[in-house]
């Protein structure tokens, strides 16, 4: 597996889906890439902690 460049939804922002992390959707289960860079999943998730 090959490290992949994704744009984020959210921001724009080119970010690296590494094939680590590949490998990690893989074994959970997940077979959509991530459209969000790490900084706005962890925005996300900061926000519906707050609610
Ligand atoms: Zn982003």
């Amino acid at each position: 597996m090959e490290d992949k460049n994704i744009v984020c939804k959210d921001c724009g922002k080119e970010f690296v889906f590494t094939a680590g992390e590949q490998e990690f959707f893989k074994e959970k289960g997940f077979e959509n890439d991530p459209v969000r860079c790490p900084d706005c999943r962890r925005a996300r998730k900061a926000e519906r902690n707050n609610r």
